[in-house]
């Protein structure tokens, strides 16, 4: 196979007044900040690339769809990030350490087979942290003003990877029937008193289960800066669309840093979960073991995606904060700082509000 590393990267200038076009949230357009001038973004019209898996995990650089970007790397927290656009100054979406533009280096990476587009805007995302950090208890008040700058709060689009394979198990096990006997017992008041027990009694059971496991999907970056929290890690995947660089304009993309291959090992073990799950299903009864099961996987093909959320990231007494808000549908999640001054006079206020009704109950 004859490497073929192209370049889709473009800069698109507004036809107007020259400025960058960036992706407007919540459509299929490129817009100019500046006059309004939208264009849209041209959608492959063929879907996504399901890749096949296999040429992808050796060596890359000899596969199709991959090709070089540039990135930043952080040297902070280890995370690595393109941005599409002309930048003067960029801080790392994480932990929001200035990132040198001097250090970019051009890096080869299996192109995303899809993105799902940012469906809500910025100024959207703002209002939906103010509003969540308005509501915190004893807050710092810095974090309450941090929450008012918007230099605090980037789109990012995440990477994962997503697997497709035909799965097929042969199991053996046992299917459990339960059924029950009353026996008498001595209770703590030392009665006797009659007590049903629920026993199981257990059958071989083997066969084979087989069918379609349809986008797993796997986590494609890990920073020291922490975990997407669970509660906002979920997206419509019916969203996505098939990837087009439009839609990365004006936002921090990640690349991703755990590899193709060891995404796959965590797809196989999800994919034996799944399977697991089935081999129960298929031998029924009350409870079920599986003591042995062969499972295969055919037809295996891979998706890298690009999934949106806004970070805010946030030092406070030299502690690092992050606020997610999913681009899609809104979900805010985040990890807060306490005010000392807050809860303690709170709790002074607290005290005299109780001297001051114990005096008047004495008086
Ligand atoms: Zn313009
Ligand atoms: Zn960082």
């Amino acid at each position: 196979m004859e490497p073929s590393i192209q370049k889709t990267e473009l800069k698109k200038p507004c036809v107007n007044c020259g400025a960058e076009l960036k992706y407007k949230p919540g459509t299929t357009n490129i817009s100019c900040e500046y006059c309004g001038h939208e264009e849209s973004i041209n959608i492959d019209g063929n879907g996504f690339a399901e890749l096949e898996l296999y040429p992808y995990l050796k060596e890359m650089g000899a596969q199709k769809h991959s090709e070089e970007i540039s990135m930043l790397h952080c040297k902070n927290c280890g995370a690595n990030q393109h941005v599409e656009e002309n930048y003067k100054s960029l801080h790392c979406v994480y932990c929001s350490m200035p990132l040198i533009i001097e250090d970019a280096y051009i890096e080869d990476w299996i192109l995303p087979g899809a993105v799902l587009p940012f469906q809500i805007e910025k100024q959207k995302s703002f209002l939906i942290f103010q509003k969540w950090v308005s509501k915190l208890w004893c807050a710092p008040t810095k974090l309450k003003k941090a929450s008012l700058d918007p230099q605090f709060t980037k789109g990012l689009y995440l990477p994962y990877w997503t697997f497709d394979a035909q799965l097929s198990a042969f199991y053996t096990g046992q299917r459990g029937e339960y059924y029950y006997e009353t026996r008498r017992v001595r209770n703590a008041q030392g009665k006797m008193v009659s007590q049903r027990v629920r026993k199981t009694r257990w059958y071989p059971a083997s066969g084979r289960v087989s069918g379609f496991v349809d986008d797993t999907l796997i986590e494609a970056s890990k920073q020291k800066a922490g975990r997407i929290p669970t509660k906002i890690a979920h997206w419509n995947l019916k969203k996505l669309q098939p990837f087009n660089s439009g839609f990365l304009s004006g936002f921090v993309t990640e690349k991703y840093t755990i590899p193709l291959k060891q995404g796959h090992l965590s797809a196989k073990g999800e994919a034996e979960r799944i399977a697991k799950r089935w081999c129960r299903q298929d031998i029924g009864g009350d409870t079920q073991r599986v003591t042995s099961m062969n499972m295969s996987l055919s037809d295996e093909t891979f998706k890298h995606i690009l999934l949106p959320v806004y970070i805010s990231a946030y030092r406070y007494k030299g502690k690092e904060y992050n606020f997610y808000i999913n681009g899609e549908n809104g979900t805010i999640s985040g990890t807060r700082p306490y005010s000392f001054w807050k809860i303690f006079s709170a709790v002074v206020f607290g005290v005299i509000i109780i001297a001051i009704l114990v005096f008047l109950a004495q008086g």
